[in-house]
């Protein structure tokens, strides 16, 4: 961490400072220019708090010098990490399409989705037996009977779940059914009473990025978790709130080579809640493929017009089929297979 000091600080202003770098164990480096000081906090800087600093008599500026997160840092840890999830891989060749309804309506909903999902050739599926709706009064899900309805469709397929934790109360339950993958939404991404309990778990994670998260905060939830001991963690990014009405929201395709180089997680793409709308779909899903991104996370429902959520971007059964279908070109084209 560098501090720069004021023109006019004073001897005993540079003196406290170097007295707080080092109470924390650091060393401080004093460089005497001749317009200001310059002061290098050498060693363990994470440690350091930067507003404390910042807010002492003649500093000027408190610069950081490495990332604020460690573990998910690609700084370090060149190799990408793959995630195994029962034989499916996440961050390896393989572009990974996770397709399913928003929700866990019925079990005969769930029978049919999980055999269209794995007839379109998806390797896992996904669907929510707890929703976090905006209003009360919306269906907020099954609940745990929506995991027992979940578990037993997939496995007539053999299809590995993936479903979104919202309370600490729930795990033993998401343990319980042996949950494949914990999503955790959009809107629990700053949960960090939740993120720090899945960090306890060896069960990987999809950590959605937050409504208007920055790529900064968005790793320093993966870090919770990967701090914790999980480092199974998958980055899925889902459009984020902007200027923008006419779509539900703007997905950042930038964040994903950019995420690339920042973190050695794998990094997928949700088109149907960036787009918000089940023909916008495709080309998202190009986008995000041709971007880089390790997978996809699709909603498909078998009658998407009856859908209980988010029926306006649910891919029916054939539309999912096509799109993998036009995908798997574009996979080849750029060196990967889906
Ligand atoms: C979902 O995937 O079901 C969901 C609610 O998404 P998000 O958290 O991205 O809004
Ligand atoms: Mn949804």
């Amino acid at each position: 961490m560098i501090i720069i000091m004021q023109s006019h600080a004073t001897d005993e202003q540079i003196n406290a400072l170097r007295s707080k770098i080092e109470s924390y164990g650091l060393t401080a480096n004093i460089s005497r220019g001749v317009e200001r000081t310059i002061i290098g906090a050498i060693g363990e800087e994470r440690q350091l708090n930067i507003e404390a600093l910042q807010s002492l008599p003649g500093v000027e500026n408190v610069v950081r010098v490495v990332k604020p997160y460690k573990i998910v840092a690609r700084e370090g840890h060149n190799e990408n990490t793959v995630i195994q999830v029962k034989g499916a891989t996440f961050g390896g060749k393989t572009v990974q399409i996770i397709g399913g309804p928003c929700s866990v309506e019925t079990q005969e909903q769930m029978d049919l989705a999980a055999q269209f999902t794995a007839e379109a050739g998806c390797r896992l599926m996904r669907g929510g037996a707890f929703k976090p709706r905006t209003s009360p009064y919306a269906f907020q899900g099954k609940g745990v009977e929506g995991l027992h309805i979940f578990r037993t469709a997939a496995d007539k397929f053999d299809l590995p779940i993936v479903t979104e934790l919202m309370d600490v109360r729930t795990i033993d339950d998401f343990l319980k059914y042996h949950v494949d993958i914990i999503q955790i939404g959009a809107r629990n991404m700053q949960n960090f009473d939740l993120l720090k309990e899945v960090g306890k778990l060896h069960t990987p994670v999809i950590l959605k990025r937050g409504l208007c998260a920055t790529i900064s905060e968005w790793l320093m939830s993966a870090e919770y978790i990967a701090a914790g001991g999980n480092h199974n963690i998958i980055l899925c990014e889902r459009g984020v709130r902007s200027f923008e009405s006419a779509y539900r929201n703007m997905l950042d395709v930038t964040a994903i080579p950019f995420l690339k180089k920042e973190t050695h997680l794998p990094v997928i793409v949700d088109p149907s809640h960036a787009g918000g709308k089940a023909w916008l779909v495709s080309a998202l899903s190009k986008a995000a493929i041709a971007a880089g991104a390790d997978g996809l996370l699709v909603e498909m429902h078998p009658y998407p017009c009856e859908a209980w959520c988010d029926a306006d971007q649910a891919l029916s059964p054939n539309e999912l089929k096509t799109l993998m279908d036009e995908l798997r070109p574009l996979a080849q084209a750029i060196g990967r297979d889906i």
